[in-house]
């Protein structure tokens, strides 16, 4: 009991390595794991960026190329306009009236024909043949917003289908036209000329955007006018407007933002922009799994190589820690074994005079009393060779034992000094306090049964020495005075306490 009481006052606090060592592998995990994730979080952003800006670059392709085109077909309508109004050419031949009307209109790739409509939606004239085919379109819906507005501009009509019966008439035309007015602006007819959608799928042929990506053109009403590839069949001519993401397409006019798409439900990336002033919308819906695609390649494996590095770090941790832990222990152990008398189990005569040294230090210091008693066990000698050194060993085990139990407080200490002969510090102890717990010590070793049949009891000689803490003293001098009441008690008869102060 004091042994271990004072093993725990030789060493220091053991749990202080383990505890570092695992806050500061858990803190080098913590700090791994945010840099992975500060980095995966900004490639993710970088991601997004390139691919928005890839997308734009697109956009604008498609837009400068329509612009030009639907401005070739304006030119080509305004000189058909322009010549129209000659009144010279009504005295010219059909042949040169018709070189005349249609010198100025370019002759490009998916250019349908260039017709001139009067009042009441005849055809007058047409760019294909010098005689006109007879045909009305008064219900077409360029006409009609020509024939009842004078300020429309040019016209982009809805896509339709060809009335002839021609070879190409199952493909989808748009058109573009222009109101003729008189000098007082009376609505004298219209121009138009119409453009295969065919146009947009040649003009998209050469971009690469994709496997799960569309290119998109839809009208100011959100009509698709042209698709790549088609995510539907029949979607031309369809219109989209009331789809939230196209409503917000229209609304913000060009831009860029993500949103699961209405038509298959995946979430896309949405980067558009307004053909020039036209009321044509060129809109790219990129697959938001193929943006992210590379980014999601490596955010596995990052985080896969990232996870392992950190469960291998606090493994290695956990398993030093152990090790830490075994070692501590063995010198825990051979700390305590160092410290301890090994037959009777009470401090060695190493561990008494380093308490010895420490409590006349203390004592020094706070000028309190510090007592001795040394113990010695009567005619020992006579009782080994009675009994045998078995039994000697046993009786010397109760006496350490009886010696423990007699001094109580924390910082008291009971040692072997050597063969059958003990001490016991007793700081902040006095005289008259150290004669009360020798004489305590005494009384029980000569109440103890007799060790063996036929034995006579144990009994103890004690001398006590008190240091006053005066300046003069030394412990060599304290210990001297206790060692000569030992050997006075041993001379007054045994089994009694002497003190040295006495
Ligand atoms: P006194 O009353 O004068 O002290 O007589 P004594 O016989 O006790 O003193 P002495 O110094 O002559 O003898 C001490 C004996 O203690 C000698 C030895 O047999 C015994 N002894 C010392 N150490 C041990 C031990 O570790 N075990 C056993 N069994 N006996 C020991
Ligand atoms: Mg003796
Ligand atoms: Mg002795």
């Amino acid at each position: 009991m004091s042994a271990s009481r004072t093993h725990l006052h030789l060493t220091g606090n053991t749990h202080r390595p383990e505890f570092m060592l695992i806050l500061g592998s858990s803190l080098t995990v913590i700090a791994i794991i945010a840099i992975v994730t500060f980095l995966l979080i900004r490639e993710h952003a970088y991601a997004m960026q390139t691919a928005t800006r890839s997308a734009t670059n697109i956009v604008q392709l498609i837009d400068a190329d329509v612009l030009r085109n639907v401005e070739l077909y304006d030119l080509s309508l305004q000189g058909l306009i322009a010549a129209a109004q000659r009144d010279d050419l009504k005295q010219v031949s059909p042949q040169i009236r018709h070189l005349v009307l249609f010198d100025r209109s370019s002759t490009a790739r998916f250019k349908g024909d260039l017709l001139l409509l009067d009042k009441y939606g005849n055809v007058i004239a047409d760019s294909s043949r010098v005689e006109p085919k007879p045909g009305n379109f008064a219900d077409r819906d360029y006409f009609l917003a020509h024939a009842f507005n004078d300020d429309t501009g040019m016209f982009i009509s809805r896509p339709f289908k060809p009335r002839c019966v021609c070879p190409d008439n199952e493909q989808w035309r748009i058109s573009f036209s222009r109101r003729i007015s008189s000098p007082s602006g009376e609505f004298l007819g219209v121009a138009v000329a119409s453009m295969r959608l065919a146009y947009f799928d040649e003009l998209f042929k050469s971009l690469n955007i994709g496997n799960d990506s569309t290119l998109n053109v839809l009208d100011k009403d959100g009509i698709l006018l042209a698709q790549k590839p088609m995510l539907r069949d029949n979607s031309i001519g369809k219109s989209f407007g009331n789809r939230p993401n196209v409503v917000r397409i229209m609304r913000e006019g060009s831009g860029s933002f993500s949103s699961v798409s209405s038509m298959d439900h995946r979430n896309r990336l949405y980067t558009f922009s307004r053909v020039g002033n036209l009321p044509l919308t060129v809109m790219v819906a990129l697959s938001m799994d193929e943006v992210f695609a590379t980014w999601k390649r490596t955010a596995y494996v990052i985080s896969g190589a990232t996870g392992v590095l950190c469960i291998g770090l606090m493994w290695l941790a956990l398993l030093l820690c152990r090790e830490l832990r075994l070692r501590q222990h063995a010198e825990q152990e051979l700390a305590h074994q160092a410290a301890i008398d090994p037959l009777t189990g009470v401090a060695n005569r190493r561990t008494l005079d380093a308490v010895l040294n420490r409590e006349w230090s203390r004592a020094h210091r706070s000028g309190k009393p510090l007592s001795v008693l040394m113990i010695d066990a009567d005619h020992f000698k006579a009782f080994n060779d009675r009994h045998g050194h078995q039994r000697g060993d046993d009786a010397l085990r109760v006496l350490a034992r009886v010696i423990s139990e007699n001094i109580r407080r924390p910082a008291d200490l009971a040692a072997r000094y050597g063969g059958e002969e003990f001490a016991a510090v007793l700081p902040e102890t006095d005289t008259a306090g150290a004669l009360r717990i020798a004489e305590n010590i005494r009384a029980a070793v000569e109440q103890l049964p007799p060790f063996a049949a036929g034995a006579s009891p144990m009994t103890v000689s004690i001398g006590l020495s008190t240091s006053t803490g005066q300046p003069n003293q030394s412990l060599e001098n304290l210990m001297y005075t206790a060692d000569k009441a030992l050997y006075k008690a041993k001379h007054q008869g045994r089994n009694c306490v002497v003190s040295a102060q006495a």
